[in-house]
């Protein structure tokens, strides 16, 4: 079916879901890469939207952004735009440092809406549409299609959810029918699974393993490698106990343990020799791993363990029930801070808090620097105003991106410029100063699903602003995610009060950045988080949190 080379690994997750597959998915591809293969990577969410971006980032995470705008034709003339995606596509970004495609995100609205689609269009005439073959041939014909893209040595395809989940039955049916059409020594099945560590009898148990194998097993699947998500690593005798009720040679058992930093589990997926063990299982020649390679990676987890000192950064947003509403921020502030050979410790706070007792504006006056968050509608907004406002008053480093900077000029609006009504049209529609407000294209737009103002655009920065010294640069591309803008009517008012405009769409020409002559307080319309990756950060982030520790030792929390 396939005629390049590509050969697959399949990783699936047991037991429970949040394992940490992405991690594990991205590692492998390190692996790889580090003997000089090359990788790409797809994950498939069994969910029924068709992306994730009309999702509430704690149902799933964070939604990426990626820098490309797909235009998905799931059938002829059907079309739809795609740029965000699972937020696994920023570990695949950070681990293996390429630009990830949004078509490599296959959700099974994507696959459903295919199909029923050609059916409409009359592709399967005189057919009876069933889920055996006509949603696992969309399955099949997705995947191989990816791995047409790049022609990787290698394709990584990580099945989101939990085997057992009925969502995910016909990806697991479509991977056991591309096993026997491409043969085994092109595809292989690695299975992430829960090893939990039961502190009443302080032993790790196998039993969530087996039964989860055994699941798979039913489905004509037997994973030629099984990784051990556990506190520790797997004792030889665990590793023993999986090999023999789960059918994997005990070489084939690898630990994941917890650790300072997800970085390090290339290195140790490497010592368990994972490496060489896929290589074998697909036919690569083992090649060494370079030398150059690893100690780069290694020097990286090194930066991450060994800070001189700490910044923390407060985090006011909407979505702090969990910390992976927020997992591409959280990256890069860590990445940056390890770059200035700092170690960052971000605050989630949800915003909701301050309005119901301001007296919590103080948790503010405790930490070097604040990141004002991205996000959507009315809850929490007048807490991320307050906080913003907070700031301003204080002369606290801060960073808004996005919902953040939009939320930051609402602030500056109605602090400095007196308009106490000030606020975005996305919270107050009927404000007498709509200081955030519609971009005109998006006035005739009905549709919610992939239609806001997406993806990788060229921004031009404006010479003597923070941003441009930070970048370096007079034009650079960011990604973006936004309905909303900075009116320029009330920035030229604001400017009069001391605000510089840092940044504009080179394209639409609406407003990208502000900042602060005097402090370092400056809101971008992009998101830099998205481009950050460990071995280059972003420069934003970099500059932010160098002026956050500046904040810190003028504090006099600093020792050294
Ligand atoms: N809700 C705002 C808008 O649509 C900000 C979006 C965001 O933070 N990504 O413009």
């Amino acid at each position: 079916m396939s005629g390049s080379n590509t050969r697959f690994i399949f990783v699936t997750g047991g037991v429970l879901s949040g394992l940490g597959k992405g991690v594990v998915t991205a590692s492998i591809g390190k692996l790889l890469q580090f003997r000089g293969y090359t990788v790409d990577a797809v994950k498939i969410d069994p969910y029924l939207n068709v992306d994730p971006g009309t999702l509430n980032p704690v149902e799933h995470g964070e939604v990426f952004v990626c820098e490309e705008v797909w235009e998905f034709e799931a059938a002829p003339g059907y079309r739809f735009r795609i740029a965000e995606i699972d937020q696994d596509f920023g570990t695949y970004e950070r681990f293996l440092e390429m630009n990830m495609h949004p078509s490599n995100n296959i959700t099974s609205g994507q696959v459903y809406l295919s199909v029923i689609l050609k059916e409409r269009v009359g592709e399967f005439l005189g057919k009876t549409i069933q889920v055996i073959p006509h949603i696992t041939d969309e399955i099949k014909r997705r995947i191989l299609g990816a791995s047409q893209r790049l022609k990787p040595d290698v394709l990584l395809v990580e099945i989101g959810g939990t085997v057992g989940d009925i969502e995910v039955m016909p990806f697991l049916e479509a991977l056991r029918q591309l096993m026997l059409e491409l043969g085994k020594e092109r595809i292989i099945l690695v299975h992430v699974t829960l090893v939990p560590y039961l502190e009443t009898v302080g032993q790790l148990k196998t039993k969530p393993t087996q039964h989860s194998v055994k699941l798979l097993q039913s489905m004509g699947l037997q994973p030629d490698i099984i990784v051990g998500r556990s506190r520790i690593e797997l004792p030889e005798e665990i590793k023993e106990k999986i090999s023999l009720f789960c059918n994997v040679p005990k070489h084939a058992v690898i630990s994941d343990p917890d650790l300072e930093t997800p970085y390090e589990l290339p290195m140790i997926f490497e010592r368990q020799g994972l490496g060489d063990l896929i290589c074998g299982l697909l036919g690569l020649p083992r090649r060494r791993p370079d030398d150059g390679a690893v100690s780069e990676w290694s020097e990286l987890v090194r930066r991450f363990k060994e800070p001189s000192s700490c910044v923390r950064i407060a985090m006011p947003g909407k979505y702090c029930m969990i910390s992976d509403s927020y997992i591409s921020i959280i990256e890069a502030l860590k990445s940056s801070a390890a770059w200035l050979g700092l170690k960052a410790e971000p605050i989630l706070i949800e915003t909701e808090e301050f309005e119901q007792d301001p007296e919590k504006l103080r948790i503010l006056d405790d930490v070097d620097g604040i990141l004002l968050t991205p996000g959507f509608g009315a809850r929490g907004v007048e807490g991320m105003i307050m906080a913003a406002e907070h700031a301003i008053r204080k002369q606290i480093p801060l960073l808004g991106i996005c919902f953040g900077a939009q939320l930051l000029f609402v602030a500056l609006s109605r602090l400095i410029l007196g308009l106490r009504d000030a606020h975005s049209t996305e919270v107050d529609p009927n404000t007498p100063h709509p200081v955030v407000d519609l971009l005109s294209e998006q006035r005739e737009m009905s549709l919610k699903g992939g239609t806001m103002k997406l993806g990788g655009r060229p921004v031009k920065l404006v010479a003597g602003t923070k941003l441009h010294q930070a970048y370096k640069s007079e034009r650079i591309i960011e990604r973006f995610r936004h309905r909303y803008h900075i009116s320029p009517r009330y920035a030229e008012l604001a400017v009069e009060k001391g605000l510089m405009i840092s940044a504009y769409d080179e394209l639409d020409g609406t407003i990208c950045g502000i900042e602060f002559r005097d402090a370092w307080i400056v809101g971008v319309q992009f998101h830099p988080e998205f481009k950050s990756r460990p071995r280059e950060p972003s420069p934003l982030f970099i500059e932010f949190i160098r002026a956050s520790y500046e904040n810190r030792r003028k504090r006099g929390d600093v020792m050294d």
